[in-house]
């Protein structure tokens, strides 16, 4: 039996959705047995698969880095979820969206100690003028909100999604 395949993705977050799917603990042994894992953060495959099923996508959209992966992902993923509150409303990433930009480059890396020196737009990706929602860039299936969302709701997300009971996105904000 082929299993669905399903990925996890991580743009402008601070992990902790994906800490939250960790949490799944033991439900990580069933969930093993209802997909095909096949890319995530907590795996070593650096690039994004083809014929994707199902992506979990956390965080927001922050920089060009995040366009282009968001985009791939897209392209490549028949149902895509925005997973936890930084990919749906944009949450805590976007909170940078209320000083100029400039402001920020200087607070976060000219001016910091720890990254002084490194070259902005080298290493480190160009920053979009604004945090951008993964709904602004693409279209979205699911919303499943949260900061985090709680293993208990991922587990049973997903166990709705591969059963085909999840609800639709049309007209609504969050899934539930
Ligand atoms: Fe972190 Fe909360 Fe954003 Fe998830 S929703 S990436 S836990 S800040």
């Amino acid at each position: 039996m082929t299993l669905p395949r399903l990925a996890t993705a991580w743009l402008g977050g601070c992990s902790g959705c994906h800490m939250s799917f960790l949490d799944l603990d033991e439900h990580l042994i069933d969930l093993a047995g209802m997909v095909d894992l096949c890319y995530s953060p907590i795996m070593d495959i650096k690039e994004f698969p083809v014929a994707v099923d199902i992506a979990l996508v956390e965080g927001a959209v922050a920089n060009t880095d995040h366009l282009a992966q968001i985009r791939l992902i897209r392209s490549r993923t028949r149902i895509l979820v925005a997973f936890g509150d930084c990919a749906v409303t944009g949450n805590v990433t976007a909170l940078r969206n209320l000083f100029p930009l400039d402001d920020v480059l200087c607070r976060a890396y000219r001016d910091s100690d720890v990254v002084a020196g490194l070259p902005v737009g080298g290493d480190v990706p160009p920053l979009l003028d604004r945090v951008l929602r993964i709904e602004d860039v693409v279209p979205v299936d699911h919303f499943l909100p949260g900061c985090p969302p709680s293993a208990a709701v991922i587990f049973s997300f997903l166990k709705y999604l591969l059963a085909g009971r999840a609800p639709a996105a049309e007209g609504r904000r969050f899934g539930s």
